[in-house]
């Protein structure tokens, strides 16, 4: 969140019935002293374990499903352990300061859509919200890929020839929210992927 929205393209919004509920959070936030925070959190499946904390309305969060169920490899269940995550919360700094804070629901397509975002920006120089809107690829299992809409036919042809095989059917993959700190002035730049309900919102006047 942040004090600015950046104008572009947006991808097609799903309908609410078509929506990702969201169990995973990404927010990124900025004071007016330059410090940032990039936050990702989950309760992994709708209503989590089902367990609200007594007295506090909290909800335990279902995370112990990201271990692997079949003992003996390196995400097994064991005690005192962390399962797999793919949660990327990411703070960029040049020169010492942040410049760039993002990152995304979206359960293993989470580091795929950060990366692209970061590669839009910071690489290919687009802006925040055309870096967030450009649609994303993701692939976990060669040679099959999923897909935003709006690939650009070219990149599909090319990765058709090297053997991908695309999704019939597009996806959404992630949902990025990112602030850019402008090295210079330290403005703040906020964008939120139009894909849910997430939105840059500046603040005034909280001391
Ligand atoms: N449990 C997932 C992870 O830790 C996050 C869930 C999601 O983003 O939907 O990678």
């Amino acid at each position: 969140m942040a004090s600015q929205a950046e104008g572009s393209k947006e991808k097609a919004v799903p309908q609410p019935d078509d929506r990702k509920i969201g169990q995973t959070t990404h927010f990124t936030v900025a004071d007016r002293w330059g410090n940032v925070v990039s936050y990702t959190t989950t309760i992994e499946q709708l209503f989590g374990t089902g367990i609200m904390v007594p007295g506090y309305g909290i909800l335990l969060n279902n995370e112990l499903t990201d271990f692997d169920a079949v003992p003996g490899g390196p995400n097994e269940v064991q005690p005192n352990k962390r399962p797999l995550s793919s949660m990327s919360p990411t703070i960029v700094f040049k020169d010492g300061k942040p410049i760039m804070t993002v990152g995304s629901p979206g359960g293993p397509t989470i580091i795929a859509s950060v990366y692209q975002v970061l590669l839009n920006r910071l690489e290919y120089g687009m802006g925040l919200k055309t870096a967030i809107e450009e649609p994303r690829i993701y692939s976990n299992k060669y040679p099959t890929i999923l897909w935003e809409e709006g690939n650009p036919a070219e990149a599909r042809k090319k990765l058709t020839q090297m053997g991908h095989q695309w999704e019939a059917e597009p996806a959404n993959i992630g949902n990025v929210q990112a602030i850019w700190t402008d090295p210079d002035t330290g403005l703040y730049l906020g964008a939120a992927d139009s894909t849910r309900e997430g939105m840059a919102i500046g603040v005034n006047g909280i001391r």
